[in-house]
């Protein structure tokens, strides 16, 4: 039968810098530029919210006001504390945004090269509790105790990415696909109608090569991993060790599960962020079992050794190399 051929325009593509790594926009559409550029503003605009190293922001703000009094904040800043605080409480203390002050620390300590001290990071433990964060139906936030501070690095790009999607979809846009820096969203198809591609990396900072990809339509693919931010160090009897920035507030210290890195694909960019870096700490079988327990959501551990496990929805989607 004859079937009428789709017209299909060429993308605008954008690439830009924001939260901490390069973002990448492909749009299709009339007026594809001007949209481009309306998410541009946005997440430059989240990203001076919420970067932990703006003096006068709102996390500054909340940081300065713990333990004294309330914050009243934006309807950005409310909607992903909210989000924040109930995936939170499913993660078995493993995502918190609480962790702050062992974040804080754990990043000074990197930027010397040095490990911090374990009444510090005792200190920084104690002071992390996602109880702590009292959101009010008046879009006041209070921190119950002085020192605690909130830290949005492992949720702020999905949020943005969710964001960037109702923009497109308002403005009529059908097909697009943004990148923030492994925080990857498409909308719909390709204008072609067949599935956007996406490559999962083989968690090693010395290549780009590829695992293999995924095939999907309309949703969110999220990778968090240790091989990107991190520092080793030799101990005092001789050891290895290996810092990175993913931070288990169970023990203070970064999270040592034999993975390398978790993929999760689902429809939310915003939980898609949360359960890559939940399930990162969690290790492969409860980080799974925790990505199992959403909806249509699918994971893919890889761990210290190369090894892949999927679950099943994963596996339908994800095509080797
Ligand atoms: P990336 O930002 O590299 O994509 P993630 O999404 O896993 O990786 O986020 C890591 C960032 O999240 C850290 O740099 C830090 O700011 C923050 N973070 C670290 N550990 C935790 C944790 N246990 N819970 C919430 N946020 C965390
Ligand atoms: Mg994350």
């Amino acid at each position: 039968m004859w079937k009428p051929k789709r017209y299909v325009s060429k993308p605008y593509i954008n690439h830009f810098k924001a939260m901490g790594t390069i973002i990448s926009q492909e749009v299709y559409g009339i007026n594809a530029s001007g949209i481009v550029s309306i998410v541009t503003n946005k997440i430059k605009k989240l990203d001076n919210l919420w970067s932990p190293y703006r003096k006068g922001n709102v996390i500054n703000r909340l940081h300065k006001a713990a333990g004294i009094k309330k914050t009243q904040v934006d309807c950005d800043t409310f909607k992903i504390l909210q989000e924040a605080k109930k995936v939170s409480l499913l993660s078995g203390g493993t995502f918190d945004i609480t962790a702050d002050p062992l974040i804080r620390l754990w990043r000074d300590s990197a930027r010397q090269k040095t490990v911090p001290s374990k009444n510090d990071i005792d200190l920084a433990r104690n002071l992390t509790d996602i109880n702590d964060l009292v959101l009010s139906d008046s879009s006041d936030i209070f921190l119950l105790r002085k020192g605690q501070g909130i830290d949005l690095g492992a949720i702020g790009k999905g949020y943005a990415a969710d964001k960037a999607r109702e923009i497109y979809v308002d403005h009529g846009i059908r097909h697009a696909l943004i990148n923030l820096g492994g925080n990857v969203l498409a909308l719909n198809s390709k204008p072609d109608g067949s599935p956007w591609n996406i490559g999962i990396r083989i968690p090693e900072k010395s290549t780009t090569e590829l695992v293999g990809y995924i095939e999907v339509c309309n949703c969110s693919i999220v990778t968090s991993g240790d091989y990107e931010r991190f520092f080793d160090y030799k101990d005092n009897n001789g050891l290895n060790h290996h810092y990175h920035h993913i931070i288990d507030p169970r023990t203070g210290e970064p999270a040592k599960t034999g993975v390398s890195s978790v993929t999760v694909v689902s429809y939310s960019s915003t939980i898609c962020d949360i359960l890559a870096t939940s399930a990162f700490i969690l290790g492969i079988e409860q980080g799974m079992a925790l990505c199992d327990s959403f909806e249509n959501t699918h994971s893919l551990i890889i761990d210290k050794n190369g090894k892949m496990f999927m679950s099943d929805g994963m596996s339908k989607i994800f095509h080797k190399n």
